[in-house]
Parts: structure tokens; C-alpha cells; sequence
């Protein structure tokens, strides 16, 4: 999972996107960077391995500055965690770099489109990253078929397979374009630029979630639909140029983890969403009496609200009994389970003196090894807990992920190895109980519109179609 953000027509466009990535930091923490255009017309960009708030520094800004940009936040997916991998990437149209480009989401036909490029065309390519490859696709129909842009992305969106919620400026237009499923989220917002001394002037904004536009007084206006090219030109209001949209498969878990709460993604409230998550896992909880002895917990952050929802439903009390450690990431999507395992040490601490003598219900939002999940709940224990129960807010994780998330082969799985009683006991866990993707009929407008994927192997593209790594799974369903 990556985060995009895009700024269009207003002065200072770079320092609009910079804060947005800010605020979608939490969709990718090993590399960013931004594009800009400049004045003169012309492309630059800068991008680092870190967090925002190190890299684009006031300098960085100041030598990107324009009324143009767009930016990235990068963990990787496919392609190493590197420079050469993060976004955005410069392409060289004709005698220079005259596009930039971001996306989130992974191309599933990857190594045949490359492939392809490279004997076609003799292109060459600096990096492993799908932004790349939709950059040159897009090169290769504008420049060598000689297709106006807007045919030479419609092209492209076509040919391409996969997830990819993407940005791109060139000299003198913007253009922000979706996969027709509607894997990956990407919104448009309005700006009425006030700053610094600069005259008031009116903007586009884009973001893979929504949760940044207040900070710089942007407004949301919607979704770029499925499979819409949206086209943005000086003096010009926003044009669709087309939209050849599919049947929506938009990615459940982004409303499940990943999309911060106060985003609205798919036509959902994430918040929302997350409270009747919890309210449909109480439902299910007869068997859990009531009490003082009670408590409802969430594993900080992204369960705070399905464990709110849960006690609201079940009339029982709320509690933040372990407290997390802000200055450590998330620790799934660190790169190697080394760098989780030291993640959730050093990122989880229980109330002192509040576990003692108390039932609790702990609420996560997902199961994917399980290793992180058994050493908070033996702490749990360790504290004093009486009983752990394990409430979980998404499915039963059974297959990966090919469109922009990173989850493990199958085989690494729990769920693959193991019965729910069995994972219970790995966890160390009095009860364990998941979401079932029927309940998902009481949380969502229309869970037809949605991707499960990685809970029920319903697939878009059938990975061994595309010679993905998918590995047969080693054990009980
Ligand atoms: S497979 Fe899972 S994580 Fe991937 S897009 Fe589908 S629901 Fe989302």
C-alpha cells in the first residue's frame, strides 16, 4: 500500500501536497518524494528513503516549488525497498523529463507489459516499480505511436491489469486516472488557496484518502470513479475524458486497516464502517456475560473504533489498556519480520496495575502470521488478565494480496496452518472469533462492490494466470 497526493493550480502546490502526505503517512513509511511544475514549464522532483517530515524539508519545497504537484508515500509491495523504487519517477518524453507520475496498486501483468516495452520499444528501465511501467506505457503510445496524451492513457488504463490509482502532470496538464475495478481509493477535493501574501486563487486536489484535505482547507468533492480519466488544464474546469468503468471490486481492507478513520473511502465513513464491525463481533458474543470485570480493548490503532462499536453494543466498557508508543510505525508494513517482531516490543506497553482479576476482550483487526498478535496477548496476560478473548474485524486471511497490499504467501498464513481453535491456542487466547464475510451485509451498502480477495480467493485476475506466487496452502482451510 502506497498514498498519492496531487495539487493543481494553486501557487504553492508542493507545500499542499507535502501536508497531505503528511497526514497519509500511515499508507507508507520507507520512501517519498514529490513532483513539481515550475514556472518556466518545467518538471522537477526530489525523493528520499524516509518519512515526510524529513524529507520534504522547507529547502526540498523551496526548489520544487510550483503551482503543480503531485507526491508519493511508498512501502514496498513489489520492487525493493530502495530509491530507484520510490515515486515519483521523471520519464523522459522526447529531449527531457516532461512527466512525473505516482500510483498506488500493483500491476499484475507487470512482467509481460515490461517485457513487451523493452523489445517494442528498447526501453529502458530504472526501476522495479509499476509507476514506471505506466509511465512508460503511456511514453510509448504518445511518443513512438504518436497518440494524442489522452488516447495514449486511455491505451494504457486498458492494457494494464491490476490496482493502480494514478497521478500524472506533464508541461501543461494534469491527469489523475483509476483502474476500472476501483481497487484503490483516490478522491478529488476543491482548494480556495489564501497564502502567504499570494493573491486567493481556486485549485484541484487528489488524494488516496480524504483525511488530509482539511488540514489545508481543501473540500472534498467525490471519488474519481472507476476506470475515469480525469483531465485538468489551465483556465479549463476538470474534464472526464472518458470512463470505462468494470464491475467494483474495491479493496474491503481499506476500510478494515488501512484508510485512517476520519477518511470516507467507497462511498463509506472508515469510522463508521469500523463501529459496525464491532457491533456485528458483539452480536455474535451471547456466550461473553456482561460485567464489571469486563473490558473492551483494542490493539491501538486501527481497532480503536471496532472495539468502541463493540462495547457500545455490548453495553460494556471501553478501555485503552495497552498504550502505543507513536514514534514506532505500523508494524505490518514493515519490511521483514525481524523489524515487526522488535516493532511490537517496542510499540505496545499495558495499562500498569489494570489487568488484574479482568476479563478482556482484546479486538484486532486482522490475523495475518499471528506472531505479533500472540505477544501482545500473552502481555495481556502477563499483566494479569483473568481471560483473553480475541475479537477479530476482518475474515479469516487465506490468500494474498495482488494489488497493492503486502501480505505473505499463503503458506505463511495462519489461517492456512490452522484451525480457528488451533489459532486460539497459538495465541494463548480463552475464545477467538472473526468477522464471517456474510456479516459484512450489516456493514456495508453493497458488499457486492467490494473485493475479499485475500478472505475467500475470489480474485479479479486468477494469480496463476499470471504466473503470481501463490503457494498451495499447507494446511486445513
Ligand atoms: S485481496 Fe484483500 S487486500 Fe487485496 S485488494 Fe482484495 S481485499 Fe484488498
Amino acid at each position: 500500500m502506497c498514498g498519492v497526493a496531487g495539487v493543481f493550480g494553486v501557487q504553492h502546490a508542493e507545500a499542499q501536497v507535502a501536508e497531505i502526505l503528511f497526514a497519509i503517512q500511515h499508507r507508507g513509511q520507507e520512501s517519498c518524494g514529490i513532483a513539481t511544475r515550475n514556472p518556466r514549464g518545467n518538471i522537477t522532483s526530489y525523493k528520499a528513503m524516509g518519512l515526510v517530515k524529513n524529507v520534504l524539508v522547507e529547502e526540498v519545497l523551496a526548489r520544487n516549488a510550483g503551482d503543480v504537484s503531485i507526491g508519493h508515500v511508498r512501502y514496498p509491495t513489489a520492487g525493493s525497498s530502495d530509491i530507484a523504487n520510490s515515486q515519483p519517477h521523471a520519464i523522459d518524453l522526447a529531449e527531457g523529463p516532461h512527466m512525473a507520475i505516482c500510483s498506488n496498486g500493483d500491476i499484475i501483468n507487470y512482467g509481460e507489459m515490461r517485457g513487451w516495452l523493452e523489445r517494442e520499444a528498447g526501453f529502458t528501465f530504472k526501476s522495479d516499480n509499476d509507476a514506471e511501467l505506466i509511465g512508460r506505457l503511456i511514453a510509448y503510445h504518445h511518443v513512438v505511436q504518436r497518440e494524442p496524451i489522452e488516447d495514449a492513457i486511455r491505451k494504457t488504463q486498458q492494457e494494464l491489469k491490476g490496482a493502480f490509482a494514478t497521478l500524472v502532470i506533464l508541461r501543461d496538464r494534469m491527469f489523475a486516472f483509476r483502474d476500472p475495478h476501483g481497487i484503490r481509493p483516490l478522491v478529488m477535493g476543491h482548494l480556495d488557496f489564501q497564502g502567504d501574501g499570494a493573491p486567493p486563487s481556486e485549485g484541484t486536489v487528489f488524494a488516496s484518502e480524504c483525511c488530509g484535505f482539511g488540514i489545508i482547507g481543501a473540500r472534498r468533492l467525490r471519488e474519481v470513479a472507476p476506470g475515469e480519466i480525469l483531465c485538468l488544464s489551465r483556465g479549463q474546469p476538470v474534464t472526464t475524458v472518458s470512463v470505462v468503468p468494470k464491475r467494483k471490486r474495491h479493496c474491503v481492507f481499506e476500510l478494515i486497516y488501512f484508510s485512517r478513520p476520519d477518511s470516507e473511502a467507497f462511498g463509506e465513513r472508515v469510522y463508521d464502517v469500523r463501529e459496525k464491525i464491532g457491533a456485528c463481533l458483539a452480536a455474535k458474543d451471547a456466550d461473553i456475560p456482561g460485567g464489571d470485570d469486563l473490558v473492551v480493548m483494542p490493539v491501538p490503532d486501527s481497532s480503536n473504533f471496532v472495539a468502541l462499536g463493540y462495547a457500545a453494543a455490548k453495553g460494556a466498557r471501553f478501555s485503552m489498556g495497552l498504550l502505543r508508543n507513536h514514534y514506532v510505525g505500523r508494524t505490518f508494513i514493515k519490511p521483514s519480520q525481524k523489524s515487526r517482531d522488535e516493532g511490537v516490543r517496542q510499540k505496545f506497553n499495558p495499562l500498569p496495575g489494570f489487568f488484574p482479576g479482568k476479563r478482556v476482550v482484546l479486538v484486532d483487526d486482522s490475523i495475518v502470521r499471528g506472531t505479533s498478535l500472540r505477544k501482545i496477548v500473552r502481555m495481556v496476560k502477563t499483566a494479569g488478565a483473568r481471560e483473553v478473548h480475541v475479537r477479530i474485524g476482518s475474515p479469516r486471511v487465506i490468500g494474498s494480496c495482488y494489488y497493492g497490499i503486502d501480505t505473505p504467501t499463503r503458506n505463511e498464513l495462519i489461517a492456512n496452518r490452522m484451525s480457528v481453535a488451533e489459532t486460539a491456542d497459538y495465541l494463548t487466547a480463552d475464545s477467538l472469533r472473526y468477522m464471517e464475510i456474510p456479516d459484512f451485509d450489516r456493514v456495508l451498502a453493497s458488499r457486492d462492490d467490494f473485493c475479499f480477495a485475500c478472505f475467500d480467493l475470489d480474485y479479479i485476475y486468477p494469480p496463476e494466470q499470471f504466473g503470481l506466487k501463490t503457494n498451495v496452502p499447507g494446511g486445513r482451510e
